[in-house]
């Protein structure tokens, strides 16, 4: 079985995203912020914790801090207590702070919205960068997140398992102007749909385009007959062949 084109995985990709497009319109970043700055923050603060919780710690934090300044004129242990319910605090408190002072440092205060600028910036890497650059700058921009990441390789959109290299095999099948809907598209249905442990595959809308619509789907479910694959998924080396269907 031969397999599938760099060709026809891009014209797959369209056809996730536009059906993913339909299936949840309301897709956008969950992370609540203003200004570029406060995506920074939220950014370091959304590590090892919810989007949710993220957006309820800022949406207090943000009425005390508004600036880089703001977050270097209190005391360090002011502004652990401000995060601590985001987890891991005290290691969040001095990240911000340090990004906060290459901001005013190299940049009079602004977030920079040039990748090789926000790279260099302490704490910050690519997923965080391509991610402030999409949403907060609308430049095209793959952020690999862990919804982004879990589900390219659920979907047979990459076999690499470093954010860096999945990142490269996406921009090479979908259009730039997908970029930024596409990831959040990923995180939506992740969410409500793929999930990492129970895949909902019997409501996916985009079980004929998965190289695993019945992830979920029992035997018996199936009448006893083998799940059929998609003619341009290649099965792994050594994976066991398919019973025919009678
Ligand atoms: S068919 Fe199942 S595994 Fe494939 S994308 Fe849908 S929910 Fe995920």
């Amino acid at each position: 079985m031969p397999a599938e084109s760099v060709v026809k995985k891009s014209e797959r990709g369209r056809k996730i995203v536009a059906s993913l497009r339909r299936a949840h319109p309301d897709a956008r970043l969950a992370l609540t912020f203003r200004s570029p700055f406060e995506l920074l923050v939220a950014l370091i603060l959304a590590a090892q914790c919810t989007d949710q919780k993220v957006n309820e710690v800022t949406g207090v934090l943000f009425g005390k801090y508004r600036a880089p300044e703001d977050f270097l004129g209190v005391p360090l242990a002011e502004l652990e207590a401000d995060i601590r319910p985001t987890g891991f605090f005290r290691q969040k408190a001095k990240a911000i702070r340090a990004c906060c002072q290459a901001l005013l440092d190299r940049h009079a205060g602004e977030v920079p919205a040039r990748l090789d600028a926000l790279l260099s910036l302490p704490g910050v890497g690519r997923k965080t960068a391509n991610i402030l650059r999409g949403n907060a700058f609308g430049e095209p921009a793959l952020g690999v997140d862990t919804h982004v990441l879990r589900l390219s390789q659920r979907l047979g959109l990459s076999r690499n398992t470093d954010p860096d290299k999945v990142e490269a095999d996406l921009t090479r099948i979908l259009p730039r102007a997908h970029w930024i809907r596409f990831c959040h598209l990923m995180q939506f249905h992740g969410r409500r749909v793929c999930l990492a442990r129970a895949p909902k595959c019997g409501t996916c809308t985009i079980a004929v385009l998965c190289p695993y619509p019945h992830k979920t789907t029992t035997q018996s479910q199936r009448h006893g007959r083998p799940a059929p694959r998609p003619v341009w998924f290649r099965r792994r080396a050594g994976a066991r062949p398919a019973r025919r269907s009678r």
